[in-house]
């Protein structure tokens, strides 16, 4: 019987990296939603609807429906990469910029509804691991399976700056641990679908788990 598994919790949590396996493992669907609001985000950028100075919202709210997000399969890669109106933007939405506009963007609600009702139908026949912030309070409050992750801010900074230095970014650790804790401040205080556990969600603290303790766990959980 397949189920409906919620992956919610702070920034570089590592959500993604165990949510791709899990769902590998389980031979379920991954949904990255963190990918979507970042494609929202590049397409304000690429728009100049948004920059350090000035936030153009109606423009931007104005145009989501010239915005088709779409995921397709890299055999290779063994994941699904992200599409922005046919175009793979893979590459181009993990950069500090766009990790520096997405949570602005992401506290839009026409933004929002437009995203969750997408993901909503990608998850709808079961047999999907999604992760996000509001997949279990929000987007399938009835998932069977909802895990909120957590490990020190640290811990986050240090792997998110080890995998930007991997992609060949070049910048500082303190930057990406400054946009790690602004991105949870303003994830958890927007008005709009806030950051928070769900309250039947089962939080895992995973500073000091390898990959393969999260993954057996979760398959124990999901097996349940
Ligand atoms: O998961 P990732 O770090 O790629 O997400 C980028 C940003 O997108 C988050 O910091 C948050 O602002 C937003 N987001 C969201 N709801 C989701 C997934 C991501 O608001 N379900």
């Amino acid at each position: 019987n397949k189920i409906t598994i919620a992956i919610d919790g702070f920034s570089s949590t590592g959500k993604s990296t165990i949510a791709k396996l899990l769902a590998k493992s389980l031979n379920y669907i991954y949904v990255d939603t963190g990918a979507m609001y970042r494609a929202v985000t590049y397409f304000a950028l690429e728009n100049n609807f948004i920059s350090d100075k000035f936030f153009n919202e109606e423009e931007l709210i104005a145009r989501l429906g010239d915005i088709r997000i779409t995921f397709k399969f890299n055999e290779i890669l063994g994941f699904a990469e992200v599409y922005l109106n046919g175009k793979n933007i893979e590459g181009d939405i993990r950069t500090l910029k766009v990790s520096k506009f997405v949570s602005p963007v992401a506290t839009l609600s026409e933004v929002r509804r437009k995203l969750v009702e997408q993901q909503q139908l990608m998850g709808k026949d079961k047999g999907v691991v999604m992760d996000g912030r509001d997949i279990g309070t929000v987007v399938f409050p009835d998932a069977e399976l909802k895990i909120f992750m957590t490990a020190s801010a640290e811990t986050r900074a240090k792997r998110r700056y080890k995998e930007l230095l991997e992609r060949g970014h070049n910048l500082s650790y303190e930057d990406v641990l400054e946009n790690v804790t602004t991105r949870d401040h303003i994830d958890s205080t927007r008005e709009d679908s806030p950051l928070v556990k769900a309250e039947d969600a089962i939080a895992i603290d995973n500073s000091n788990l390898t990959i393969s303790e999260q993954l057996d766990r979760l398959i124990g959980l999901a097996n349940k």
